[in-house]
């Protein structure tokens, strides 16, 4: 059985909770989706999805439950999209709470304001996706231990670290399950 918990402090939660029901009955695998909320609820999960939404928020939520020293000291694998790509971070061009679990410094808001949201087709893994791109951020820099999974026109927008993942766009505002397969994958 595994358990699967969508990280709900704040912003676009039950998209990704759909699709991740979605993802893992197209799987078949016996599993739980849940929401977390508290460091209790953080504990039982095998890996965390982190929306899109203020980072700043969620960050300082993510420290106020005591979650962040959960994921950390359990070493939980993150699949963080938009602003949950930010959280992963080690450094942003912001002074703000980060989990701090992969290594790359990524720049807030770096595609422009709301109104410059735009969806594109991305590629990763050798397969197209769409990418769905809101208040994006892009990564400037990764060290030794990260790897780029995706570009949009040279800039980075996919890194994987152990399981971890980080996109900048929104996979779950679309119909695609793929990447939600991909990260659950990760976590069996
Ligand atoms: N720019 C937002 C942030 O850094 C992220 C935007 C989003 O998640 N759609 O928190």
């Amino acid at each position: 059985m595994i358990k699967i918990g969508i990280l709900n402090l704040q912003g676009a939660v039950s998209e990704h909770f759909d699709i991740t029901k979605k993802a893992l009955k197209n799987l078949k695998i016996e599993s739980k989706v849940f929401n977390v909320r508290t460091s209790e609820e953080a504990s039982r999960c095998d890996g965390i999805i982190i929306s899109g939404g203020e980072s700043t928020v969620i960050g300082k939520l993510l420290v106020e439950t005591g979650i962040k020293n959960i994921i950390i000291n359990q070493k939980i694998p993150i699949f963080g999209t938009c602003a949950g790509m930010v959280l992963l971070a080690s450094q942003t061009d912001f002074e703000q709470p980060l989990l701090n679990i992969m290594d790359m410094t990524v720049k807030r808001n770096a595609f422009g304001r709301q109104k410059d949201s735009f969806e594109k087709e991305i590629e990763i893994f050798g397969e197209k996706y769409p990418g769905v791109f809101i208040r994006a951020p892009a990564v400037e820099s990764i060290g030794a231990n990260a790897q780029i999974i995706s570009k949009l026109d040279n800039i980075i927008i996919g890194v994987k670290q152990d399981k971890n993942i980080a996109l900048a766009f929104h996979p779950e505002l679309t119909q695609d399950t793929r990447l939600h397969e991909h990260f659950i994958k990760e976590v069996l």
